[in-house]
């Protein structure tokens, strides 16, 4: 029988607990660690189109903040909790640690299904939110960001009420916002480029031919897609793709571009399935292409296998059916603790949520120095130095992981502990 702890926030734990036989940190930075430093839960009231007034959960957590204003997204679904938020808070102060940013993790959400809502009614829920959370937030304390359904036009009213309410224009208190309000270039392919980034690594370290290489990718969302354009590009075969409707498959490859195109045509894959198989025109042409479930997806006989879509996709149920040797976490904690020891056991080699999407997080950073700074660059420079930062940050934890002789995950977890208790050791005993 599983052990698994089923809250969200208490499995993320666990990979401390792994970590922390590896470096040598203080048991007083694994306690505070153990512990979000703040939680905020808010009631938010909107008038909906229909003149009825509806109420609306909100939360922030701020886990830690040792390296910096803490820095994490906002997700808009209806599953949000306080245990997966405080989850996704831990996750990016381990993150931001990890990849050697200057920042500490936090993480918000809204429970709401944001596609039942008007544009006017999201616009409403968003600037409640900021109204509520005002004295939260900012440049220096706490600055957030897009996470799963939520975009740059949501940040941009968030930036928009922000500043309103502090009578002056403040654009670094939020990430992702559209680049005419102060947004950086390249911020929208971000995540999707940098686990890209990562997987070219991987290429060069184990000495693949992309065309040989297999790939099934589960969520096409803006990261999703990304990833799947960039390997697609580069002549990586991309057998399975889906979204939260279903599942296509095709032996041969599918055709990215057309799968993409329909996809955002149509919202969802879901009903296109029957028309590819014999349609001359979408979403691909190939012969064989067919449609097949999530859970089937992420069982197929792939080489790299990237859960790009929710937490808890790989569990101990389905563990010990993946057979894809490499997994690319591009979601983040798409892999229960227990799966993990399962796939690790296999010589199954995960690149880790904290690695893998950083380049999100990372050129939120370099969106934020461009507003403090004033100095906007240009999307080639922050492709590069997105490539330069999330490179380095994985040849470090490749070098970690060689030294401990352990896998991806625990030496980026390695990493970011020993940077984190430095900072706490640096500080004093009285903080
Ligand atoms: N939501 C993204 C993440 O999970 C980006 C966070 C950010 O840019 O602050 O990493």
């Amino acid at each position: 029988m599983s052990s698994q702890p089923t809250d969200l926030f208490e499995m993320a734990l666990a990979r401390l607990n792994d970590a922390a036989k590896y470096c040598d940190a203080n048991e007083e930075t694994l306690k505070r660690l153990r512990h979000p430093m703040s939680i905020h839960q808010v009631s938010i009231p909107v008038r909906m189109d229909n003149g009825e007034l509806e109420i609306f959960d909100g939360y922030r957590v701020r886990h830690n903040d040792v390296l910096g204003p803490t820095k994490g997204g906002l997700r808009y679904h209806p599953q949000v909790d306080l245990s997966e938020v405080k989850a996704l808070s831990f996750w990016m102060t381990c993150k931001c640690a990890a990849v050697g940013l200057p920042f500490g993790g936090a993480k918000g959400g809204i429970a709401v299904n944001p596609k039942k809502l008007s544009r006017l009614e999201l616009e409403r829920l968003s600037r409640g939110f900021i109204e509520q959370m005002s004295g939260l937030i900012g440049p220096d304390i706490d600055i957030p960001a897009p996470d799963v359904y939520t975009n740059p036009t949501i940040m941009g009213w968030m930036m928009d009420e922000y500043s309103r309410i502090h009578q002056r224009k403040i654009p670094a208190m939020i990430t992702g916002k559209p680049v005419p309000l102060g947004g950086s270039l390249g911020r929208d392919d971000a995540t999707g480029r940098g686990a890209y980034y990562c997987i070219k690594e991987m290429e060069a370290l184990e000495g693949w031919n992309p065309t040989e290489i297999k790939v099934a990718i589960q969520g096409l969302g803006n990261a999703g897609q990304h990833v799947a354009r960039l390997l697609h590009q580069d002549g990586y075969k991309i057998v399975a793709v889906s979204d939260s409707g279903g599942a296509l498959y095709c032996p041969e490859g599918l055709d990215i571009p057309k799968v993409i195109e329909a996809k955002n045509t149509h919202r969802s894959l879901e009903g296109l399935y029957c028309k590819c198989s014999v349609s001359e025109s979408m979403p691909c042409d190939n012969v064989g292409t067919r449609s097949i479930t999530n859970a089937e997806l992420l069982e197929l006989e792939v080489d790299v296998l990237i859960p790009a879509a929710m937490e808890n996709q790989l569990t101990v149920e389905n563990a010990e059916r993946i057979q894809a040797a490499y997994i690319v976490e591009v979601a983040n904690g798409p892999t229960t603790p227990e799966a993990d020891s399962i796939l690790n056991n296999r010589g199954c080699i995960i690149i880790p949520d904290v690695l893998a999407n950083s380049g999100g997080v990372i050129v939120s950073y370099f969106e934020w120095l461009q507003n403090r700074s004033g100095d906007y660059w240009s999307v080639e420079d922050v492709q590069e130095k997105l490539k330069s930062r999330i490179t380095d940050a994985f040849k470090k934890i490749h070098a970690v992981k060689v030294d401990k002789d352990t896998n991806f995950r625990t030496a980026a977890y390695v990493r970011a502990v020993d940077r984190i208790n430095s900072a706490i050791e640096a500080q004093g005993t009285y903080s």
